[in-house]
């Protein structure tokens, strides 16, 4: 059966499309509009795969939405396309209304319009399924108990309001049309492929070019570490099994601050490739303070475990290294983009 995906040439869509090639016999229809965090070659040894159809097309166009849907018929959707970086949202919010939010309205109705059309068993099948993030539930404190589906929303900045009010339009479509939409929110991902301005590459590359290593604040900030993989991985169970009007909690229960995740760079560097100045923890820079940078997220995830089967294979330790790894055999792809932007910006942030 065919599964349209949104987005899927991102970080997290491209690992979606890349495990529906290698375990399913789905076809993949892949809406991406290539904005700069779109990466063809993500599809590697799938490339020219006549089960990936890539649909270069804004989530916005109305027409070209309708249009997918009536040519490809799918039989599911995957919605990951979205403006994804914080701190870009702080410095210019207008796209991340425009496109997680405009966008997933647009996105709504063309997969509605196409339900409706569909009788008996397709449209009992229909699944709409929507990929959002823990940062819709705000902050979180030392000892608070973990997000659940249940948590209250509380988002606090551009990025995460934009996500929320997605959200709530696919829980409305459901709850207002009947129509077969969830939600699933997600802890910080990494692993490969992630575009070299967020945390965890950013310090890999910055320490491997004895580069300072920027630290918003102090570095206590929580994140709650899920390798892309793992989270593909439950994404596809959610996608192929989920039940409408449903939320998914996904996490790995593995809470780190940002100077532990930035610390154990530096050993894992310092192990595989030595540096000749001293240990790389000497790069760490404290900058100010990322504005109304959320203090701690953490998911309890065991419904999400319960529901799908699932349960995520990477230790953040390993998976860590592992990225390391991928990023040191991996330069073809991020010296360019490094050489181009990105290199000394205002980062070090956390997701
Ligand atoms: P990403 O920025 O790496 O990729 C986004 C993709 O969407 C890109 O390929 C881009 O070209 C495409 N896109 C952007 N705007 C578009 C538009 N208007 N029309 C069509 N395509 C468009 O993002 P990601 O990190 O892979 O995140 C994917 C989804 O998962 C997002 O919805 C994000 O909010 C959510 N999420 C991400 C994380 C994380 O840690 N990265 C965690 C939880 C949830």
């Amino acid at each position: 059966m065919t599964l349209l995906i949104t987005g899927g040439f991102g970080f997290i869509g491209s690992a979606v499309v890349r495990r529906l090639l290698t375990a399913t016999d789905h076809a993949v229809v892949n809406i991406d509009k290539m904005t700069y965090a779109a990466t063809p070659a993500t599809l590697g040894m799938h490339a020219g795969d006549p089960r990936h159809v890539h649909i270069k097309a804004d989530i916005c166009d109305v027409e070209a939405m309708r249009a997918a849907f009536a040519t490809h018929r799918p039989r599911a959707v995957m919605h990951l396309a979205a403006e994804s970086h914080v701190d870009r949202s702080i410095d210019g919010p207008a796209e991340f209304i425009r496109t997680n939010v405009v966008g997933t309205q647009v996105l709504l109705e063309a997969a509605r319009e196409y339900w409706n059309t569909l009788e008996g068993e397709a449209k009992a099948a229909f699944r709409f399924h929507h990929v959002s993030t823990d940062e819709v539930f705000g902050s979180l404190y030392p000892g608070d108990a973990p997000f659940t589906p249940e948590t209250p929303y509380d988002p606090r900045s551009p990025y995460s309001a934009s996500k929320a009010a997605s959200d709530h339009l696919v829980r409305a479509w459901n709850h207002t049309y009947g129509f077969p939409s969830f939600v699933s929110n997600t802890t910080n991902n990494y692993g490969p492929w992630q575009f070299p301005e967020k945390l965890i590459p950013l310090v890999t590359l910055n320490a491997l070019e004895g580069k300072p290593l920027p630290v918003y604040g102090e570095g206590t900030n929580v994140r709650d570490w899920l390798h892309v993989e793992d989270h593909a991985e439950a994404l596809v169970l959610a996608l192929l099994n989920g039940t409408p009007g449903a939320t998914y909690c996904i996490g790995p229960r593995q809470e780190r601050t940002n100077l532990e995740v930035v610390k154990g760079i530096c050993a894992v560097l310092d192990r595989l490739r030595p540096d000749p100045a001293g240990p790389r923890e000497r790069l760490i820079t404290y900058v100010r303070d990322r504005p109304g940078h959320d203090f701690r997220y953490a998911m309890d995830p065991s419904g999400a475990e319960d529901a799908l089967g699932w349960r995520p294979r990477h230790g953040f330790e390993d998976g860590l290294e592992h990225t390391i790894r991928w990023y040191l055999d991996n330069e073809a792809w991020w010296r360019p983009i490094r050489d181009k932007a990105y290199a000394g910006q205002r980062l070090g942030n956390s997701k």
